[in-house]
């Protein structure tokens, strides 16, 4: 056993995970970039009350899950657990709430919750984001979505589906709170204790529960989508028919209500066949009231954050390969001080040209050591440098793959390897 480890639920993620990882955020950043969003980046924590106020007390991201701290100037902070509320608070402190509406912003990096560690669950774990901030169009719902949905099928990921609900807003909402919650009173002995403060707290997440006893009574409880106002019902209609339109295939889903209490109107997930019980690869929805929450100007606004461990575990599982890294193809070897002196020029020219390469790192090597490594290092050319070369004025070429070598000018090396590699 090591003498330390890295805390519970983080991840080392190790070279060779690293092509997964490259072609995701390549492919998100690409997709992006493609439907003119523009990238944002923000603090890795805010001031606590950011989130405590966006995303909302009695959550479990806010109440259970945050890491927050007193720094030593006394404010409270806390590792950011979502962006949304960072971007919306950014969003109002520059001021971009005056440049061109809407505003597309997408932002990366890691997020932190103190959740329980399991596969595909994590303390730390990196999300996508996108955000459209300004427009209240169904067009703009369905921006976000199609960016998601074509950021899993460009990877390779089969089978896609939405699953999707409207959250209705501040005008409809109350009223079918109400029915849920006179709905809930004739069945309070049947439901689970946390049901029980969720309907004091965070009502509309009692269907998100997932106890046995609960399931039942979610199965015939009331659904918002019949309480819809006219204004919701019509800006679901329209999402409904675009997303129709560009054959993105959705489910209504009356329990879907997501963790978070900023969302009005849309809601949506994708979920993963096959990474067990977390399996939501993104969630997402519009947030109408947010803005204003953070002392903002009323600004509405829809995005979604997307998981990367839970994108490169899917990739994985489904035996998607990912391009092959970037390795240097040329490796220097040599034998002797001059000669070293030599490849160490080399080298530097090289990669000046934008040529990769790896020297023979480590004194009074054997040539045979170096050739070793250089086999495993999966070159194509090896360049062997010793005093008969120098004195000769021509390096010894071996080609890997064949074992051939050929004698080629020193003058003209760099020339020519760059024209092989
Ligand atoms: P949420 O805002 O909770 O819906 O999270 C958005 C997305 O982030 C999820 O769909 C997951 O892909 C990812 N995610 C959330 N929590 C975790 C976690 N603890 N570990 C890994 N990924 C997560």
């Amino acid at each position: 056993m090591p003498s330390y480890q890295r805390p519970p639920g983080t991840l080392d993620i190790l070279p060779e995970e690293q092509p997964y990882w490259t072609r995701v955020r390549h492919h998100a950043t690409h997709l992006a970039e493609l439907a003119g969003f523009e990238r944002l980046d923000i603090p890795i924590f805010e001031a606590t009350e950011v989130f405590a106020r966006g995303i909302g007390e009695g959550t479990d991201v806010v109440d259970k899950e945050m890491y927050s701290f007193t720094d030593k100037g006394g404010r409270d902070l806390t590792l950011r657990p979502e962006f949304t509320a960072g971007v919306v608070r950014a969003y109002i402190e520059n001021g971009l709430h005056v440049e061109v509406q809407p505003q597309k912003l997408y932002s990366m990096g890691p997020t932190f919750r103190y959740d329980r560690p399991q596969a595909g669950r994590y303390r730390q774990f990196t999300q996508f984001n996108a955000e459209i901030l300004g427009e209240q169009d169904p067009a703009a719902d369905l921006e976000i979505m199609t960016l998601v949905w074509d950021l899993y099928a460009g990877l390779g990921i089969p089978d896609l589906e939405f699953q999707l609900n409207s959250t209705g807003c501040p005008r409809c909402r109350p009223k079918y709170v109400e029915a849920l919650k006179s709905y809930y009173q004739e069945h309070d002995d049947d439901i689970c204790e946390d049901c029980r403060r969720r309907l004091e707290r965070s009502p509309l997440r009692v269907l998100d529960c997932k106890e046995e006893r609960c399931q039942p009574i979610i199965e015939n409880a009331p659904r918002i989508v019949d309480y819809l106002c006219d204004e919701c019902r019509e800006h679901f209609a329209s999402l409904r028919e675009y997303l129709d339109l560009l054959d993105r295939r959705y489910v209504l889903n009356h329990r879907l209500v997501r963790g978070l209490d900023y969302y009005t109107k849309t809601v949506f997930e994708v979920w993963a066949s096959g990474i067990g019980a977390q399996s939501a690869l993104c969630g997402g929805g519009r947030y109408d009231g947010l803005a204003e929450l953070l002392g903002g100007p009323e600004t509405p606004g829809v995005g979604v954050a997307i998981g990367l461990e839970r994108i490169v575990m899917t990739m994985k599982e489904l035996e998607v390969q990912p391009p092959a890294p970037r390795t240097p193809k040329i490796f220097l070897a040599y034998l002797g001080d001059r000669p070293r002196q030599e490849s160490l020029k080399l080298m530097d020219q090289l990669r000046h040209v934008d040529v990769g390469v790896y020297f023979a790192i480590g004194r009074d090597r054997g040539l045979r050591s170096q050739l070793r490594e250089a086999d495993k290092r999966d070159v194509r050319y090896t360049v062997i440098l010793g005093e008969n070369e120098l004195e000769s004025g021509k390096a010894t070429v071996r080609d890997m793959k064949s074992g051939d070598q050929t004698d080629v000018d020193l003058k003209l090396l760099v020339t020519w390897l760059s024209e092989k590699v």
